[in-house]
């Protein structure tokens, strides 16, 4: 019995010597003034020049949670600048 798992890998389009396999790796992407920062996106990465390419269902799938508002699936990051932290100041309620 050969159960045969496909692979998921192709030939680097850049390099044409590398493959490209899957992995999760960061996403950083400016929605407005929003630093938005996925820790696992799907992306292709090549195993010999280390091209990157984000996997393009993902890329969209994304665009589609943020668009429609849905920004609480996604982490947020805030970046802080230098000399500029902020203090939460106390709230009512
Ligand atoms: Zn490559």
């Amino acid at each position: 019995m050969g159960e045969q798992i496909k692979d998921q890998s192709y030939t680097c389009p850049e390099c044409q010597a590398g493959k490209m396999h899957l992995k999760y790796i960061p996403y950083y992407l400016w929605l407005g003034e929003d630093l938005i920062t996925v820790p696992e996106f799907p992306a292709w990465v090549c195993d010999i020049c280390g091209k990157r390419e984000y996997d393009s269902k993902a890329v969209s799938w994304l665009r589609i949670l943020l668009e429609a508002g849905h920004r609480r699936t996604v982490h947020r990051q805030a970046r802080h600048v230098k000399g500029t932290e902020d203090r939460p100041t106390a709230t009512s309620g």
